[in-house]
This record gives structure tokens, sequence and C-alpha cells, in this order.
């Protein structure tokens, strides 16, 4: 199974991530480390993946199949730390499960003093694993700034290391603004001691490990064409926009997918009936079940806006916060889901309390609720600040529901504004970043809302519209492919 694993005439890749459905996600990259390595085999039988990644508390043991090392070995820290390794195909692609306890057995994902520790072990671990199964593979993919580490090391291996002398890296940016700073006396402990590797990493005087990954990698891709331009800018180039300049013909833009195996309104086994575009009348059960979990009046004519998301400056909640008032007189209906900054979380309770029958608030992280108000919601809104690529936009749109999004990053290449004379469109879209753009917005999507018409032509144009990975996944292999020279 290892040899098959990585093995054969074809080219291998293996992907790192510290988040993928099913093992452990915190947002969009858990979505997108789980359904890459899937679709890219679906694409032909041309590529070969793994995934690796931590096994933490919060993975499902019952995920695991077999374990396939006991104590693998793993230079660290100027010694040897062992780990064991469990396999899994759970997500339809093989996964090595990186064990060790000391690191990972924690609660949560991230947020931990010592992360840059963690993840540079998670690397390290898993640079050692692929030297156990079957041969170096052709592409190591890292994604976001925990695999940062792993360009860093690959890229001074290459020098001396005749294993991994013809290893190429590709790094994803899921987001830049998340760039794992730390100390750089740590440096030297977690072995990158040469004067390359200090390079790779120092950023005004600190280390980062996103740094590293930007550097060290030979080719990058970023989540969305848009926001592949937006962070060559200062205002979005969270201080690296030089870098990526620097680097911009080797940066490529790939749209993220939607695994519509898991986003599928007509298999769904969250909903409480079940729809498609032809017959959306399961719909309106499921509208009504929203309305009952967040113990709202069971008013079926009354509009649904929806937000799913975590609660960060990011994500635009201080339009919302501005607007607030605005979007309850409209009468619609306000439902949120997502935790996060405390400011955010008071003020949507606040929002609540002050309109008991209008807004249900629901604070944590819940999957099968996050697949309930997709489908229940009428209107789904996002009004980010910055998004690399989005992924509940797509959602909704399958769902029927209709996206109102800020018009950047993923959002503006995935969402295109409806246009009434010509009747094209699956959402609406607005290019200022205040609360009167936002409200503009939304009271045109309700004014649709009134004309069912109007509004099933947008809902089918947007459960129409083919967001799926294989065009993806046929994209990842072309820069596969382009940086191996295979
Ligand atoms: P980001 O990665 O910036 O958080 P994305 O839109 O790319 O944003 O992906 C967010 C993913 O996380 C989606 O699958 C969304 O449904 C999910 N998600 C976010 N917050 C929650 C939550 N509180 N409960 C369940 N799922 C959530």
């Amino acid at each position: 199974m290892l040899r098959g694993a990585l093995g054969g005439n074809v080219l291998r890749v293996a992907i790192l991530s510290s988040e993928a459905v099913p093992f452990a996600k915190t947002g969009g990259l858990g979505d997108v480390a789980g359904a890459l390595p899937k679709a890219l085999r679906e694409t032909g039988g041309d590529v070969d993946t793994v995934l690796v990644h931590p096994l933490y508390e919060e993975t499902d043991r019952r995920l695991l199949r077999e374990m396939v090392f006991d104590n693998l070995a793993v230079d660290w820290l100027g010694g040897t730390r062992r780990v064991n390794v469990w396999y899994s195909d759970a997500p339809r692609a093989p996964t090595f499960l990186i064990d060790a306890p000391e690191y990972f057995a924690r609660p949560g994902i991230y947020g931990y003093r010592d992360d840059h520790e963690r993840f540079a072990f998670f690397c390290r671990a898993s640079l050692a694993l692929l030297e156990r199964v079957g041969g170096p593979p052709d592409v190591v993919h890292g994604n976001d700034w925990p695999c940062g580490f792993a360009a860093a090391e690959l890229r001074s291996r290459r020098n001396h290391d005749p294993y991994y002398a013809r290893t190429r890296t590709l790094f994803s940016i899921h987001n830049l603004a998340y760039q794992g700073a730390f100390d750089a006396g740590e440096l030297w402990r977690l072995g990158f001691e040469s004067h390359d590797e200090r390079d790779y990493f120092m950023a005004d005087g600190v280390a980062s490990a996103l740094k590293a990954g930007l550097l060290a990698s030979d080719a990058l891709s970023t989540v969305s064409r848009r926001y592949a331009e937006e962070i060559q800018t200062p205002e979005h180039g969270h201080g690296l926009d030089w870098l990526l300049r620097m680097r911009r013909d080797r940066l490529i833009g790939i749209t993220n997918g939607v695994d519509y195996g898991v986003w599928n309104p007509a298999t769904d086994p969250h909903l409480a009936s079940h729809f498609n575009a032809e017959n959306l009348e399961g719909k309106r059960h499921c509208k009504l079940d929203l309305l009952r979990r967040y113990g709202l009046p069971e008013d079926l004519d009354r509009p649904i806006i929806a937000s799913i998301s975590r609660l960060t400056p990011q994500k635009g909640f201080d339009l919302v916060r501005e607007a607030a008032g605005a979007m309850i007189e409209t009468g619609a209906f306000f439902v949120s889901l997502g935790s996060g900054e405390s400011e955010y979380e008071d003020f949507l309770q606040t929002m609540r309390d002050d309109a008991p029958h209008r807004v249900g608030v629901f604070r944590g992280f819940n999957e099968a609720l996050s697949h309930q108000i997709e489908a229940g919601a009428d209107i789904f809104l996002m009004p980010s600040r910055y998004e690399p690529c989005g992924l509940n936009q797509m959602y909704s749109m399958r769902y029927g529901t209709v996206p109102v999004v800020r018009a950047t990053g993923g959002l503006d290449d995935t969402v295109e504004n409806y246009d009434r004379t010509r009747g094209t469109g699956n959402g609406f879209k607005f290019a200022r970043y205040s609360a009167a753009a936002m409200l503009e917005s939304l009271y045109e999507a309700l004014y649709c809302y009134n004309e069912p018409e109007v509004w099933r032509t947008i809902q089918l144009s947007g459960m129409h519209a083919d967001n799926s990975w294989q065009a993806a996944a046929r994209r990842y292999v072309e820069v596969y492919r382009i940086v191996t020279g295979l």
C-alpha cells in the first residue's frame, strides 16, 4: 500500500496541510486540502497524491485505518524524536497523519505560543516520512505558513541531499494575513542555521514562516485570480507585497472549487428536506427548519439574510454593526453562525437582544448548522474587507441562496452582479467598503426577492454555476508539471 501510495511512473505529489476535512477544519483551507487530493486523483491517472496532516486531539480516531510507522525517526532539536504515523483514506485519498501528542494532542488547532515549533516539527516529520514511502515526491505542495518550514528545508536540502535533489515545491497562499511570525532566535534551535535559511525567514526583524514559504518555494499559487493581483499591492500585501511583486512570474491564481459530493442540496444528510434546481419545494422546508432551530417566528415569506463566518475584522462585521439597525428595519430575518473576536460576538448578541424576533445568533463552530443555513436562507451576506477565495458564496449558490458580497478577491471572481436589463447574474456585489454600499446591495437583493420570477432566475443562475474542483485540479496539475519540467 505504501509503495502504491507514492510509486509508479506518474507525477508524485505530496500535499502538506495543517487542516483538511474530515480530520480538522477551522476555515476554507480545511475544505480545500480535503477536496484537492481527491480531485487530483479524479483528473486522470497521471498524478499520485498523498496528503500529510497532523493527528490532532479533535481528529476522529475512527477515520484512522492503521498505524504504518511506529517510531519513525525525526531529527529534532539537536537529537532524534520518534513518532507514530497513521494511515487513512477517509478523504478518498491516501493520508498520513503524524502522531506527536506533545504538539498536537491539544484542544483546537492554532493559537499556542509554540505554534512555530509545532508546525516546524510537522514539516520536519513529513519530510522524514516522505523518505520512507517509495521514492522522493516530484512535488511537495505546502499550504499557508505552517508549511513554510518545509519549503525552506527542501530548498536547502536540494543542494546536499540526493534524495530531495529533484523535488520541487509549490506553496499555496490561502490567507496572507497569517504569517507564523516568531522570535528569530528560535531559528537556530529549529535547525535553520545557515545564512540562506535565515534569509528565507527574516522579515522586519522577526522570523516569518510565511515569508520562508513565499521565498523558498519554486512556485506560488493563491486561491483566486483577483487575490493573486491584490496581494501584490500594499493595501492587501500585509508587508509582503514587494516579495510577491518580485516573484509575480512564479505566482498563479487558481480559484478553489466546491466539493459537490459534500455540498449538494439533493443529497446533503444534514438537511430536513432535499431539493434541486428543478424542484425547489424542499428549500421551504429547510427554511422552516432553520427558523425553528433559531427559535424565530415561522414566517416563510420574510427573507432570511445569513452569515457563516469566523468573526474577524477581515469578514466585514464592522459594516454589519454599522448597518444593523437598517438591516432590521427592512423586515428581514438575520441569522449568524460563527465565533471569534469578542467585540463581534458581543455586538451580534446585542443585535439579537435588541430584535429577538428577527435575529438569531449561534456562537461556535457547527458543521451541520452551516449546511442547514445554506439550505434554509434566502440571502447570504459576505461583506469582506478582503477574501482570498471564499467558499460560502459558492455553497450558497448551489443551495439557491443568493450571495450579497463585496467585490474583492474570490468573491469578485465568482459572483456576477444581477443585471436587470439583461436578466443575467447570480448575486449582488458592491465595491466600496462601506455600510452604505453594502445596504444598497442588500436593498436591491430584497427588492428582487419580492419579485418571485426575478428571484427564481437569480437562484437558478447560481444553482447551475459549475464551480466544481475538476477545472481547478487540472490547473494544479499544469503547475506541478511546469515546476518539475515533467
Ligand atoms: P475562511 O477560510 O477565511 O474562514 P472561507 O469562506 O474560505 O473562509 O471558508 C470558510 C469555511 O469554514 C466554510 O466551509 C464555512 O462554512 C466554514 N465555517 C466558518 N465558520 C464556521 C462555523 N462557525 N461553523 C461551521 N462552519 C464554519
